[in-house]
Order: C-alpha cells, then sequence, then structure tokens
C-alpha cells in the first residue's frame, strides 16, 4: 500500500495533560503512513514537545483569517505556525453547525494559512438530507468551488467528510467513498490529496486505505483510543 495520510481530530474531546500523555504514547510507533495529530489549542505546545523529532506532525483544529488584530478570542495562524504546526484543518463540520462558519470564510482562512506556510486540510461533506435528495455532488462541488477560490490547489489537502457520518458509527460506503473522491480529484486536480473522514475504526479503516483515490483519513473519535489508533496507522 502506497504511504497515506491520517489525521487524528482530537476535537475537544482531551485535557491538555491527556493529549499530551496520548502523544507520548503515540510518539514511539512506527507507522509506513504520515501521521498527523490535531490536538485541541492549549494543547499543541506540550503536544509538540512530545513528539518533537519523532516523525508525527502538528496541525491545528482552526484559525482566524486575519494576521492579527482586534479579533478577542482567535488564534492567528502565524503563531501556529511558530508553535511548530505545519497543518491546520479548516472548514471542520463542526466550526459551520457550532461557529457558523460558511465556505466564503474558509476561503479567507485558507489564503491566511497559505500565507503563514501551513497546509490547510479543506473539509466538504453534504448532509444526510441532500444526500437523501441525490444532490450531494452539486454540494460538494458548490463548496470547493467557494472555499478554493483564487487559492492555488496544489498547496491543499481536501478531507472529504459526509456530515451524516461524522460521530454516527455509520460510516460512508468505501465504494462510494472512492467515488466521490474520483469526482474530487477530477474538480481538484489528480495530484491533490483527498482524505475520508467520518466513523472511521479500528476495523473499517483497511477498507477506506486500499481504495485507489482515497489518499488517506481524517479520524475523530477513534483516534483518542489508543489501542483502535495504533492498529490504524500501523
Ligand atoms: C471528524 O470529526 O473529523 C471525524 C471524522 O470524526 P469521527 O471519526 O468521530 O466520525
Amino acid at each position: 500500500m502506497r504511504r497515506k495520510i491520517i489525521i487524528a481530530n482530537w476535537k475537544m474531546y482531551l485535557s491538555t495533560r491527556d493529549a499530551i500523555l496520548l502523544a507520548g504514547k503515540y510518539n514511539h510507533l512506527k507507522s509506513p503512513h504520515k501521521v498527523i495529530l490535531a490536538p485541541s489549542f492549549t494543547a499543541l505546545s506540550g503536544v509538540e514537545k512530545t513528539i518533537r523529532g519523532n516523525g508525527l506532525k502538528l496541525c491545528a483544529q482552526n484559525i482566524f483569517w486575519e494576521e492579527y488584530g482586534a479579533y478577542t478570542g482567535e488564534v492567528a495562524g502565524l503563531d501556529i505556525k511558530q508553535i511548530g504546526c505545519e497543518y491546520v484543518i479548516l472548514g471542520h463540520s463542526e466550526r459551520r453547525k457550532y461557529a457558523k462558519e460558511n465556505y466564503e470564510t474558509v476561503n479567507k482562512k485558507i489564503k491566511l494559512a497559505l500565507k503563514a506556510k501551513l497546509i490547510p486540510v479543506v473539509c466538504v461533506g453534504e448532509n444526510l438530507r441532500e444526500r437523501r435528495s441525490g444532490h450531494a455532488w452539486k454540494v460538494i462541488e458548490r463548496q470547493l468551488r467557494i472555499g478554493l477560490k483564487a487559492v492555488d490547489k496544489k498547496k491543499v489537502i481536501i478531507a472529504y467528510e459526509p456530515i451524516w457520518a461524522i460521530g454516527t458509527g455509520n460510516a460512508e460506503d468505501p465504494i462510494d467513498a472512492e467515488r466521490m473522491h474520483t469526482h474530487i480529484k477530477k474538480h481538484v486536480g489528480k495530484g491533490i490529496p483527498v482524505l475520508y473522514g467520518g466513523s472511521v475504526n479500528g476495523k473499517n479503516f483497511e477498507a477506506f486505505l486500499t481504495q485507489k483515490n482515497i489518499d488517506g483519513l481524517l479520524v475523530g473519535g477513534a483516534s483518542t483510543k489508543c489501542k483502535e489508533f495504533t492498529e490504524i496507522i500501523s
């Protein structure tokens, strides 16, 4: 199997202390894949110190679209880069739902991320209603069109995350996911990595990783379970 990209999205599941402890456990594992940890902001610095020099990479879960300024409660991409992050997740459906983000703001964040020399992991995905009405591809196409407007697509990673599959235990069928990834690659370019996310676990990960156009995984819940994530990455 060729080398894939596997991102552990720890969301707000773990305390800072637990995130550093968990990073310490993954530290010594050998993986054929590129493994990237995305702890919450407060844990970034501690996790960076824990994984430094050991091959694991660091990712933030969000940034703001301006460099610096009067934006109370926001976090600057340049600071994230300085801490040691190489990647940033943008447009996750939970941010679209709880923080009311949209693809216009995601577009601005992608541009700032690139300016800060971070690699944006841009999330796209349809909800259940859109899926059932047969509009999934149209929805994704629109998200990509707005989100990547005037962006150099060669510098981003796409994560296809059907909203109905996130945290539900109801993963997409790997063959259907492969179909959607093929569509996405037609739109953004063949060489752009497209990851799958949505209820990946220790039982189903291989069926995704063996698909030709699935370049890796964005793993939420299962990435906080040491035994299960160890299986996935090794
Ligand atoms: C995610 O939130 O990016 C995700 C894929 O979550 P889960 O694996 O828990 O479905």
